[in-house]
This record gives structure tokens, sequence and C-alpha cells, in this order.
């Protein structure tokens, strides 16, 4: 049975409006494919897809095989519920761009109730003012204004990005969490490392007169909690025993000054 994941990235289509470079055709695919997204829609490219779309494509020619292409953006977007405009300009006439993130929330919401369309435009000058006229909200990536257009199929990989971000949802959130509390794969420190580390800070509180008298269980557990939580790797193991160490070298000094007077 198809997932809510894969119904709602079939009905995420990507329409390129009269593209100009053929190659472009072939990376807007390949950044569609990488992003879990297969529904590419050309409108009245200029060029028919060629050896330099098939290059650039590097295994997404599926996409580029399967597109539909229409002679107009109308026809494209037909029976789409909700059609999104990429623009990399802000015009007088237009809607205000929303920001790519809410944008792709909506339009993930939104394949609840059919196909949506994320509308890209030609190479030169974008989507003409018709065109725009067609779509229900407008999109744009807050580029540098002194240098706001992206390559089309850089767009369409940013685009794609937060539709992917938006289909994962909570399993984004979660898998991110997860890394930032995972110890390092590399590198950690071994239950002997641990234990050795442990052992010299004993030998050091002792040393340093630490307990002053107290049994020194109950603060050992506490520090062994401490830092066992910290995920120690053994880079980590090596400098907190080099500070050991020095601790207790001024320890044995000031030791020895002491019994010297
Ligand atoms: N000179 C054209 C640039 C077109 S770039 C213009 O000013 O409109 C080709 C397409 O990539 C654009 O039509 C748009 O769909 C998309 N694009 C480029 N930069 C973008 C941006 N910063 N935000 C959203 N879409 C962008």
């Amino acid at each position: 049975m198809e997932t809510r994941l894969e119904s709602a990235a079939n009905n995420l289509r990507i329409v390129l409006v009269g593209t100009q470079h053929p190659g472009n055709i072939g990376s807007a695919a390949r950044a569609m494919k990488t992003m879990g997204l297969s529904r590419l829609v050309l409108v009245a490219p200029e060029k028919a897809p060629d050896r330099d779309t098939h290059a650039m494509a590097a295994g997404a020619d599926d996409l580029v095989e399967t597109a539909p292409v229409f002679a107009t953006l109308a026809e494209a977007v037909a029976d789409c519920r909700w059609v999104l405009g990429a623009t990399a300009r802000n015009r007088r006439i237009q809607l205000e761009p929303l920001h790519p993130r809410d944008a792709a929330q909506r339009a993930v919401a939104a394949t609840t109730s059919g196909p949506v369309a994320l509308v890209f435009g030609r190479e030169r000058t974008g989507l003409t003012n018709e065109e725009l006229q067609l779509c229900h909200a407008a999109v744009h990536i807050p580029s540098d204004p002194a240098f706001s257009s992206l390559n089309l199929a850089a767009a369409v990989q940013v685009l794609s990005y937060e539709l992917r971000c938006s289909l994962l949802g909570d399993a984004v959130a979660e898998a991110s969490a997860a890394v930032r509390t995972a110890p390092p794969v590399e590198g950690v420190a071994s239950h002997a490392e641990l234990e050795g580390f442990f052992a010299q800070l004993g030998e050091a509180l002792e040393q340093i007169d630490f307990h002053k008298g107290r049994a020194p269980e109950s603060a050992m557990r506490k520090l062994r909690r401490l830092y066992l939580r910290a995920n120690l790797d053994s880079a980590d193991v090596r400098l907190l025993r080099g500070v050991l160490a020095d601790t207790q070298r001024m320890a044995r000094l000031a030791g020895q000054a002491g019994s010297a007077t």
C-alpha cells in the first residue's frame, strides 16, 4: 500500500516553463530525484530534451522520459489543487511571496486534496505576469537582492529539499535530535579507558584532599554519572587524564614542599 509520504510525493509536480537549456531539464530531474520527487512536467520547452539533458540527469533520465509536455501552463496545472510559482524577483502586481519553508509546508498539506504544482520560469526571463497570475501563491528563495537569481536547477534543488523536509516532518526532527545526542560513531572511549580515567580521578582527588575525611563513594558516583553523560571519546579521555596528571604532579610538589618546611 502507498504510504502517506509516497502519496504526498506523487502529488507534488515540478513544472518547468519554457526551459531554454536542455541541460537544465536534466539537472532539475536529478535535483528532484535526490529528494524523492518524480513528477516532472514540461511546458513548451524551447528545445526538446537532448544529449545534454541526459548527461546532466545522471541517472534521473526516467523522470525526463516520463515527463508530459504541455503547450501552456494552464493545461499543465489544470487538475492541480494548489499552484505555487517560484520567482527570483518581487513584482509589484504579485502576491507577497512565501518563504520556502512555509510554502513547502502548505504544499505538502495541500497534497491531501490532490495534485500540487511548483512552477519554475525561463532561465532568462522567468515566468510572465500572465503565468504568475495562474499561481495561487509565489515562493521566493531569500537570495542576495543584489544577485537574486539562482540557476534554474539550483532553485529546483532548494525547493525540492524543503518539500522533502516537510514530507519527512517529524522524522527529520527526531533524526536530527538523535544525531545531536548520539555518541560520536568513531573513537567512543572504551569501557577500559573510562575505568582507567575514573581510577586516576579517584587517586587525584585523594591527593588533593578533596574528600576531607568524607567517604569518597558519593562524590565518585556523581562524577562518574557526569562524565558518562558527556559521551567521551578516546581523545577526551586522554585530555582529561593529562589534566589529572598535572594536578597530581602539582599535589606531589606541594606535598614535598610541605614536608621540607
Ligand atoms: N532572470 C530571471 C531568472 C530566472 S531563473 C528572472 O529574473 O525571473 C529561472 C527560474 O528559477 C525562475 O523563473 C524561478 O522559477 C527560479 N528561481 C531562480 N531564483 C530564484 C529565487 N531566488 N527564488 C525562487 N525561485 C527562483
